[in-house]
């Protein structure tokens, strides 16, 4: 390797950072246009009560079904919609797209879940929690659509609201006052200051996939489970709803249930699919 070579700090050409950022560049090329090009689609991701099994909601997960690369995840293209621009008008069409989901599953699956319609999660990235136009857009897509506030979760990442300050909470808050719900996301890996919590308009606490892989040992670490545990009681005390990430088996479901945890998502359950998938699956569960 050129590095190691001697005084010269030039490096030779490494072909696999060249195919990444050949790749890259593709992607930043076509991505301004693939929304117009209608490449984006979702999938939905059920969410269960750990209690009853039952199905309450789904997350929208985007993908970008590109030309040539094939289906890729949001891990590839949201980085890259973020330092366009772009992630704005994507956000609200995953937005629209979900929410108009979100009624057509109300439409025919109705309040069959024992009186508790589907509900729908919704992702926001930073971008969009200090764009202007957030608090409206929402406004005007559910009530163009006819969806109930209460319908709709929007999910914040942790790290997004470290040391927010109240212009950045502000929006959260008007929408929370509306009656939408605010997760926070990816919750446990942002190192924020748990008193903190009590600051923000979040109902839900989206606890980490890496708490969740914790628990994959039977018995799962004794450590791990005092976390979780403590977790769940100050979420509980502030009046905030525990949805767990990334269950993969059953015995993480029991564990997690255990523990207190509200609601659960992961490939235990299903993984994320199209909206059809969503509805089969709320429906095997309302039968059974
Ligand atoms: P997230 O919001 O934390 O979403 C959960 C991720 O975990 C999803 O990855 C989901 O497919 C994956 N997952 C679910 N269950 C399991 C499981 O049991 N095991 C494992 N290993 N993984 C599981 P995905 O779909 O690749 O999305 C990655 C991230 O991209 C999301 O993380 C979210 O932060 C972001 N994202 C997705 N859609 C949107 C969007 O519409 N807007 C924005 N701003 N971000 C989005
Ligand atoms: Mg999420
Ligand atoms: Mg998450
Ligand atoms: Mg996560």
């Amino acid at each position: 390797r050129a590095k190691s070579a001697g005084g010269n700090r030039f490096e030779l050409a490494d072909p696999e950072a060249d195919a990444r950022a050949i790749t890259r560049h593709g992607l930043t090329t076509a991505l301004p246009t693939a929304l117009d090009r209608g490449e984006f689609f979702i999938e939905y991701q059920p969410l269960v009560h750990l209690g009853d099994g039952s199905v309450r909601g789904a997350e929208a997960l985007v993908r970008w079904l590109h030309p040539q690369h094939g289906v890729l995840g949001p891990d590839r293209f949201i980085p890259l919609a973020e330092h366009t621009g772009l992630i704005v008008p994507l956000g609200r069409w995953v937005m629209e797209q979900s929410v108009r989901q979100a009624r057509e599953w109300r439409e025919r699956y109705g309040d069959g879940n024992e009186g508790r319609p589907l509900r729908i999660n919704v992702n926001l990235s930073p971008c969009q929690l200090t764009h202007p136009g957030l608090v409206q857009d929402t406004v005007d897509i559910l009530e163009r659509t006819g969806v109930s506030p209460d319908a709709l979760c929007l999910e914040v990442t942790e790290s997004a609201l470290i040391g927010a300050d109240d212009d950045l909470l502000k929006p959260l808050r008007r929408l929370a006052e509306m009656g939408v719900d605010i997760a926070l996301d990816d919750f446990g890996t942002g190192y924020s200051n748990l008193a903190n919590l009590r600051r923000l308009p979040v109902s839900v606490l989206k606890l980490d996939r890496s708490f969740t892989q914790g628990m994959q040992q039977f018995p799962a670490d004794p450590v791990d489970l005092k976390i979780v545990e403590g977790i769940v009681a100050l979420a509980h005390s502030l009046d905030l709803a525990v949805t767990v990430e990334g269950v993969e088996t059953g015995a993480q479901a029991e564990q997690l249930r255990i523990l207190g945890c509200d609601t659960a998502q992961g490939w235990y359950y299903a993984r994320p699919g199209p909206p059809d998938r969503l509805h089969e699956l709320a429906l095997a569960d309302a039968t059974s």
